[in-house]
């Protein structure tokens, strides 16, 4: 029924944005559900989630089987814990998002969820499992309201509400002209990247899935805002596994292991103090970043009023 709110030039736009990165994926599936290569293997069961356990086994995949992506990629995550991807862009991090929720089959390697195959089990039940923060949320030509509350779509108003003030956000739909009912997206209320990252943290929070896929956002937040919403993505991924793929590393130093993709390949891993230890490429990039950031701050406070 969703399909039928979504006009046809909005749908044009947000495929390309999905090709070009990993968005919006939850509502992508739901989208373009007939255009899709993966399909569910006949009578395949539902996923029973129990914990919530991760595991990628030997993983390789390529987009064009000329160009491998990943090579042999090996990891776990135990329920409730955080893993962190990172490696510079092209690296495949956002590949390994996508074959989690599916998008598309491994080339040979398995993927598991609670010790099940997840090629095993049916989309829709897998993707029940999975809540997605993108960087980019790309909103319906709706209600602030239905936004939310596509999240889990029989929520009740208080259940939105109170979704959106954990989300940090409640406050400001109030201003909004309509408050919950005001119109957004294209044609409606544009809201700032901080804002529709709000709205995705509100749907996860009222999904409460299991496993959260986090793709941290590379365009630069305020402080303020920045510090607003790593609380309330906190509260989203508490007690939940989590993978977040890892723009800024100051985000991931309490991550339970952190793997860093160097073409397709983890050529580091590990908890964050440990990688520094190492003094090898994760160790670099801290340097780095700290480097830059010691270097912007002067500037900054010199332009600031
Ligand atoms: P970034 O930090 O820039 O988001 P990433 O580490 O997430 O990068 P991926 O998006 O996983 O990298 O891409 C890994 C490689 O796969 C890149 O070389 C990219 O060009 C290629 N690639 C990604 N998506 C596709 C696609 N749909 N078709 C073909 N190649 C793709």
């Amino acid at each position: 029924i969703l399909q039928l709110y979504v006009p046809l030039n909005w749908f044009g736009t947000y495929y390309r944005a999905i090709q070009k990165n990993f968005v919006d994926m939850e509502n992508m599936f739901d989208l373009l559900k007939e255009t899709c290569d993966v399909v569910d293997i006949p009578q395949a069961p539902l996923l029973c989630i129990t914990q919530g356990s991760v595991e990628f086994r030997n993983v390789c995949f390529a987009y064009n089987p000329e160009r491998p992506v990943l090579k042999n990629v090996s990891f776990s995550v135990p329920a409730g814990k955080t893993l962190a991807l990172v490696g510079q862009s092209g690296s495949g991090k956002s590949t390994i998002i996508r074959l989690l929720f599916r998008f598309y089959n491994t080339d040979s390697g398995d993927i598991f969820i609670d010790n099940q195959n997840i090629n095993s089990v049916t989309q829709a039940s897998l993707r029940q499992a999975i809540g997605v923060v993108p960087q980019d949320t790309v909103l319906f030509n709706n209600t602030i309201g239905f936004n939310i509350r596509y999240g889990r779509v029989n929520a009740s108003e208080a259940e939105v509400i109170d979704a959106a003030k954990n989300a940090d956000i409640h406050e400001r739909i109030l201003n909004f002209p309509e408050k919950y009912e005001t119109q957004v997206g294209e044609r409606g209320l544009k809201l700032s990247g901080g804002e529709k990252q709000r709205v995705a943290i509100a749907r996860t929070l009222l999904k409460a899935p299991e496993i959260v896929l986090l793709d941290e956002a590379t365009s630069a937040l305020d402080t303020k805002t920045e510090r607003t919403i790593q609380s309330a993505l906190n509260r989203a991924c508490a007690n939940r596994t989590t993978i977040i793929v890892a723009h800024r590393l100051s985000t991931i130093i309490h991550a339970d292991e952190i793997l860093v993709l160097h073409e397709g390949q983890v050529i580091e891993r590990g908890r964050h103090e440990d990688l520094l230890g190492k003094d090898g490429v994760y160790a670099s990039m801290w340097n780095q970043q700290n480097t830059k950031m010691t270097a912007e701050a002067p500037s900054s406070e010199e332009s600031s009023p």
